[in-house]
């Protein structure tokens, strides 16, 4: 526990009392919801993180059917986890799922440690979704400080200053855990995230519904637009490049990234990076001749993506050459069209695809 705990403007029992009535009558069916195997906490957990519950729902169904227990996840191989992951995004999720399924099955007996502290030994596991298994799986008094609870608690104590500053990010826990009830930590942790994703939202929070509304002082002092604090945005860099699709017997090149870093794992097609020192067709075609092709590939519009770190905008090329001899190996190799839908590839280069494939289909109809 965090030390020094702060005065309260109210008991922490009230706050605690109030919200589990409300979650008993109002709380959200979620498919992860009445399930205290820390498996499907973890991996719910982790698929959630800067992602949606919409969008997460039918990964977590898939992931379940494809591996029903972490035995058949540490089983895998991290190839097949990204698959199934792709289209979810920040991939570094995928493969410390991966990791931490085959720690936990080779040196825990396949068992989750309940401690904080030993859960966030394991990889991807941060102080808050330690918290979060703690207290869902095993019903331990332990907080989380998620997005959610970030601007509840913000708001229930008028915090004025970024929410992110480390000072306050350290208060922030301290409140944390002395709300967090002794008993019903599951409960209670699964109703302060549904307060926030239903009642506390960003924008225009439903005070008149919210059981804690009397002991806000947002609401009090008519603070709940300027609460939480953020700060100052930094600007997003953008980064230019060339995605080539090339096309042999209805076959496309792909090739897998490194296994460490951005993306890392994921399947994409050729890439060149673009800079202002070479015309974009020249760097592309430096990058054909690089396999052995010497013809040119053709514009066939741009795509942008966003990362958390910076933007892509990338200029995507297509080239149909069934005589081209490329060296292929492990990491280069040709894939049939059919098949891409299925792979691990990342999120702008299935937008590349898609372009390419609008392009056809108007082509199909005009020619
Ligand atoms: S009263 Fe309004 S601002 Fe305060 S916690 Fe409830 S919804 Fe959020």
């Amino acid at each position: 526990m965090e030390n020094s705990a702060e005065k309260l403007p109210f008991p922490a029992e009230l706050m605690s009392e109030r919200l589990l009535v409300w979650y008993r009558a109002q709380g959200r069916e979620l498919p992860w919801r009445n399930s205290r195997d820390p498996y499907r906490i973890w991996l719910s957990e982790i698929m959630l993180q800067q992602t949606t519950v919409t969008a997460v729902v039918d990964y977590y169904h898939r992931f379940l059917v494809r591996f029903p227990d972490i035995e058949t996840l540490a089983a895998a191989t991290v190839e097949e986890v990204l698959t199934l992951w792709a289209g979810l995004g920040y991939y570094s999720r995928a493969r410390n799922l991966h990791k931490t399924a085959q720690q936990v099955v080779s040196e825990k007996k396949s068992q989750f440690p309940q401690s904080v502290e030993q859960l966030q030994q394991l990889p991807g596991i941060g102080r808050s979704t330690a918290g979060a298994i703690a207290a869902l799986a095993f019903d331990l008094p332990e907080p989380i400080l998620d997005g959610n609870v970030r601007r509840i608690l913000s708001r229930l104590f008028a915090v004025r200053a970024p929410a992110r500053d480390r000072s306050v990010e350290k208060r922030l826990w301290r409140l944390a855990q002395q709300l967090v009830p002794a008993h019903s930590a599951h409960d209670y942790t699964q109703a302060i995230m549904d307060l926030g994703a239903t009642v506390c939202t960003p924008k225009r929070p439903g005070c008149e519904q919210c059981p804690l509304a009397e002991l806000c002082l947002a609401k009090t002092f008519d603070l709940t637009a300027v609460v939480p604090m953020f700060r100052q945005k930094m600007k997003v860099p953008t980064r230019r490049q060339a995605i080539i699709l090339i096309v042999s017997n209805s076959k496309k090149l792909i090739r897998r990234r490194k296994t460490e870093g951005l993306l890392g794992g994921m399947l994409e097609f050729p890439v060149v990076d673009l800079s202002d020192r070479v015309a974009p067709t020249t760097a592309v075609c430096e990058l054909l001749s690089s396999y052995g092709c010497q013809a040119a590939a053709d514009y066939i519009g741009t795509i942008r993506h966003s990362y958390s770190h910076f933007r892509l905008e990338a200029e995507v090329y297509t080239l149909s050459c069934s005589q081209v001899q490329i060296k292929t190996d492990h990491d280069l190799y040709w894939q049939s069209d059919a098949d891409l839908d299925e792979l691990a590839l990342h999120g702008a280069h299935k937008k590349a695809l898609a372009l390419s494939r609008a392009k056809r289909r108007a082509t199909d109809v005009w020619d």
